[in-house]
């Protein structure tokens, strides 16, 4: 099949509902393009579970702060259309602002208490503009299923809390971190980092790691494993830490104790680049 590649979400939808009528399941894996590995595996996951996988590619502005990097962001269409072909993608959805928010748009989606902590701190309006956005492309996409990956492990939750609340007949998929052979978690802002910072970033991944070490080894005390964490990113001198949280994996609310699944999160940056890393701790 011929990949498919439209702009318009009215013309996405229109063929997503063809599709939802003859029977087919439809997939759907949002994205912000300059996609990888991460992406690919989404997209692979969502090819080996739905008859058809529409892949967006959308530098959400709504998502980004008026100091964030939406201007700078990376951008590469015709590597990310060659890249969803490859994966198994059926259509790529490229919508552009003007297309995505009509003249006048005054609705947001906002998820309250999941995105207080972890990035929500230093990315106020983030969450809105992310929950909006998907809430969006659910609705022209008509998806089976939606693909996230835990790499953004709150997105995942208030993705998750959005759709249970809104009754949206959707099942949201987690997906695991894929990393760079020497353990860095990929991300398109990766290409920010020069050579000697794309050496520094290895201490996020570094750090994580300690953490989960110690709790294998039957560490108890989260503040411990969240010292232990701190303290391996402030001895990289090019490293610094936004923050370092332990919170419930569903409620993003701070944990003391080790309880259900918990989440470890960093954000840390690295120069001017800020990245992000997790794990999931089940008790
Ligand atoms: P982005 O284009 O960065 O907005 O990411 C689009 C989707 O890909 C989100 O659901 C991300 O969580 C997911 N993703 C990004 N990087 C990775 C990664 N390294 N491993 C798994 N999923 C990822």
């Amino acid at each position: 099949m011929e990949l498919i590649v439209k702009s318009m979400p009215a013309e996405v939808q229109a063929q997503a509902l063809a599709w939802k009528r003859e029977g087919l399941t439809v997939g759907l894996v949002p994205t912000m393009g300059y996609l990888h590995e991460g992406h690919a595996s989404l997209i692979r996951r969502a090819a080996s579970e739905c008859d058809r996988v529409i892949v967006s590619v959308f530098v959400n502005p709504t998502q980004f702060g008026p100091n964030e990097d939406l201007e700078s962001y990376p951008r590469d269409l015709e590597h990310d259309l060659k890249l969803a072909r490859e994966c198994g993608a059926h259509l790529v959805f490229t919508p552009t602002p003007e297309t995505m928010y009509l003249p006048g748009a005054s609705t947001w989606v906002t998820v309250e208490g999941l995105t207080r902590e972890l990035c929500g701190k230093s990315r106020p309006i983030h969450f809105r503009g992310v929950a909006t956005v998907v809430c969006k492309l659910i609705n022209i996409a008509q998806p089976d299923r939606a693909y996230f990956g835990e790499k953004d492990a709150q997105q995942l939750a208030v993705i998750r809390r959005m759709t249970a609340d809104l009754n949206m007949p959707v099942q949201i998929v987690g997906c695991p971190i894929v990393r760079e052979a020497d353990g860095l978690a990929k991300s398109s802002r990766n290409t920010y980092l020069n050579e000697k910072e794309r050496q520094a970033a290895l201490v996020l991944s570094r750090s994580l790691e300690r953490g989960r070490e110690m709790l294998e080894k039957g560490e108890t005390d989260v503040q411990k494993v969240l010292d232990a964490i701190s303290g391996t990113i402030a001895a990289e001198p090019m490293a610094r830490i936004d923050y370092v949280q332990a919170v419930d994996a569903d409620s993003i609310e701070p944990v003391k104790t080790l309880a259900g699944t918990v989440l470890f999160a960093i954000a840390v940056y690295i120069g001017k680049t800020r990245l992000i890393d997790n794990f999931y701790w089940k008790v």
